[in-house]
């Protein structure tokens, strides 16, 4: 065992994108940081996610008026935090009389434009779907539609580059080292990890514990901490599936199913298309969430009902599940629980131990920083509110005007092909410069192991993002899986599992 004895002030368990978020916040504040996550940063709920940054259009017809204001707000604050990984998008909404009536949309779409103090995104607009060009892909009995602005989020990018933030601010972040205990002892916690790598058991002494474990909340308080709670998490499963893109156009679409429920259809990774999502009540571990056939059919079923092009189940090259944490406020229908969060702090014995449950992605910073208000009392010292106006890592864009930048980089490396400069832009952001490092030609990015993946990404991934594992890159801290075939996913695996880098992770 390693004992790091000296007094850390927060311990956060939990690298999703609420831990992360709060570790950033915290260390940037002047506190003593160590954040653990039990597998890959982002591998639970926070990369398998709808996506969007957004206020949630759905939330109005449940009074949730506050939420999506918030939400509104921060849509902005994230887009000029990090213009490279989030960016704006335009949502369709095909009018469907028999769904909801034109008014009541109309009226949700007018205080969606209206509550949250929209500055850069444009406004609703009416559409003509028999003469605009948004409405060519859909059946012809769809004449009248809507278009609305959101945002688009690299959900696992946003995490990993909120766990950058917070190294950078003096926090330490440890993988695949799950919290196995956390005693109170003379008002502070023991708190102990095991590295499932090297088998290497850590323990901590931490003023305060924050607990982000997602869908792992209830576990963390009761089986690590031994700790009680009144509140409960709500597990709810949603799934996704990702098919080749059939339509022109950068525009997303929403459409309206029987049900009420409303599916996404949004453009994704250049020539695809990222379908979803579903709202069924969990009860299982979270670990072995998976998607059903069923909500494969739903799916199809919903988009089906309004384009002229007819998706087949095999059309689907990918589909994935995720868990939401939610607070349970007793609603029984799963699409009706809050998606509002909720704190609650447990200061027995004078250590602390903040919970966390529910928190979307769009709320993170918002969350973070509300978390560390509730702990003022504890560390009166801590610095001031700072996440709203600090770019997040390779957010460091003038006038976070994502296009003026891409084009300097064009400038900057003529020799790159214009989908490389894209991809590590559009990833990296203003860090481009460390990815290709001293790089003057495309043989200095090294071994090319097909689509946009060369050797100086995999090496940066490796020494400034925690990855360990082929997956953590292909998967989360890049989308290549979706680009290389199988055989060159596999002679890359190969070719990492036996390099220097499996060994260095
Ligand atoms: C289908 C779906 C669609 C969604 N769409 C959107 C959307 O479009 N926009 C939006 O804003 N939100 C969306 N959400 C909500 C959002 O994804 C989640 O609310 C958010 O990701 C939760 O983040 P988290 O950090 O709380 O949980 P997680 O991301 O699950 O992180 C918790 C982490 O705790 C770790 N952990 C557990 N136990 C331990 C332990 N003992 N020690 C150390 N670590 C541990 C887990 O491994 C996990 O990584 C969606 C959710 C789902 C499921």
């Amino acid at each position: 065992m390693t004992p790091d004895t000296d007094m850390i002030d927060l311990f956060v368990i939990g690298g999703g994108i609420n831990g992360a978020g709060v570790a950033r916040d915290a260390a940037g504040r002047g506190l003593k940081v160590v954040l653990c996550e039990k597998d890959d940063l982002a591998q639970g709920t926070s990369s398998r996610s709808g996506k969007l940054v957004h206020g949630g259009l759905r939330y109005l017809e449940y009074y949730e008026f506050r939420l999506v204001r918030e939400a509104l707000i921060e849509r902005e604050v994230l887009l000029n935090a990090a213009p490279h990984i989030i960016w704006p998008m335009r949502f369709v909404l095909p009018h469907s009389p028999e769904d909801r009536p034109a008014w009541l949309v109309r009226l949700g779409l007018f205080l969606y434009d209206h509550l949250g103090g929209r500055k850069k995104l444009p406004g609703t607009r009416t559409l003509d779907l028999r003469r605009d060009p948004e409405g060519a892909p859909l059946l012809d009995q769809y004449h009248k539609g809507f278009e609305y602005s959101d945002c688009w989020v690299d959900d696992a990018r946003l995490v990993i580059l909120n766990a950058v933030g917070a190294a950078e601010k003096g926090a330490e972040v440890l993988t695949r080292s799950p919290c196995i205990s956390a005693r109170r002892e003379n008002g502070a916690w023991t708190v102990q990890t095991r590295n499932e790598v090297t088998g290497e058991i850590r323990s901590f002494r931490a003023r305060c514990i924050v607990n982000c474990a997602g869908p792992w909340v209830s576990d963390i308080i009761s089986n690590v901490a031994g700790a009680n709670s009144a509140r409960k998490v709500r597990l709810v499963k949603g799934s996704h599936i990702i098919v080749p893109k059939w339509w022109s156009g950068q525009q997303a679409y929403l459409v309206q199913n029987h049900d009420k429920r409303v599916i996404f259809v949004n453009p994704y990774e250049g020539d695809k298309a990222l379908i979803g999502t579903t709202d069924v009540a969990y009860e299982g571990r979270a670990e072995d969430v998976a998607v059903g056939q069923d909500e494969i059919d739903y799916l199809l079923a919903a988009v089906n009902r309004y384009f002229k092009e007819k998706l087949r189940p095999s059309d689907v090259l990918h589909a994935f599940s995720g868990v939401r944490p939610l607070f349970d406020d007793g609603k029984g229908n799963p699409s009706a629980v809050t998606r509002d969060y909720v704190f609650d702090l447990d200061t027995t014995g004078g250590a602390p131990l903040l919970n966390i449950f529910g928190g979307k992605i769009t709320t993170f910073r918002e969350l973070a920083e509300r978390g560390m208000h509730k702990l003022k009392g504890i560390f009166p010292g801590m610095g001031p509110d700072w996440t709203e106006t600090a770019p997040l890592p390779g957010g460091e864009i003038a006038n976070a005007d994502f296009e003026s930048f891409l084009n300097l980089q064009r400038e900057l490396h003529p020799w790159m092909p214009r989908p490389l400069i894209v991809h590590y832009a559009r990833l990296y952001g203003a860090r481009i410069r460390d990815v290709a490092a001293g790089a003057m030609n495309m043989a200095d990015l090294g071994r090319h192991f097909g689509g946009n993946l060369y050797e100086a990404e995999v090496r940066y991934l490796v020494a400034r993002e925690w990855a360990q594992t082929p997956e953590d890159i292909l998967m989360r801290r890049t989308k290549h899986y979706l680009h290389l075939t199988p055989a060159e996913q596999q002679a890359f695996a190969d070719w990492f599992n036996g390099s220097d880098l499996a060994r260095a992770a």
